[in-house]
């Protein structure tokens, strides 16, 4: 397996090298808005120690994610007053993967609405709003 590079996106993130909306962090994983999200709401979770993604990832840095996941997909239906939420977690590029550290996507779900298609840059005053909705359900 290639090994983890400590300069991908989602390290940069984690040293505040560039900027992102945080949501929650506690000792082993931050939560932040996707910038191009898919549906309202749509945020990741990420170990903050170093893995590619689930492949190399250790039980502990699973164990950690899944805890921020529940919990952030509570508030984040909350906040978007959602009927469900999809998670996706994607591992290596044939799996799907365009940022090699590990992270889970969190999407509120309302019944009958698609997902936006992929690709999409936000407008940050919108995803500001959103992510006050989603720290106010915390
Ligand atoms: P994946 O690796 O799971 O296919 O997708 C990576 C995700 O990271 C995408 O949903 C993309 O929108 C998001 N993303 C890529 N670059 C940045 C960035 O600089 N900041 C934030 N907040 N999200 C990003």
């Amino acid at each position: 397996m290639t090994p983890y590079d400590q300069d991908n996106i989602f390290a940069k993130i984690l040293r505040d090298e560039i900027p992102s909306i945080r949501l929650y962090e506690d000792a082993e994983t931050l939560v932040f808005m996707d910038i191009m999200p898919r549906a309202d709401g749509h945020c990741l979770v990420i170990p903050k120690t170093p893995c590619r993604n689930m492949l190399d990832a250790t039980a502990d840095q699973l164990a950690a994610c899944m805890g921020t996941v529940q919990r952030l997909s509570h508030a984040a239906m909350k906040a978007f007053d959602a009927d469900g939420v999809t998670l996706q977690q994607f591992n290596e590029t044939a799996g799907g993967q365009e940022v090699f550290h590990l992270h889970f996507h969190i999407l509120p779900r309302h019944a009958g609405v698609s997902l936006r298609p992929p690709g999409n840059m936000a407008d940050m005053d919108v995803l500001n709003e959103q992510a006050e909705k989603i720290r106010a359900a915390l």
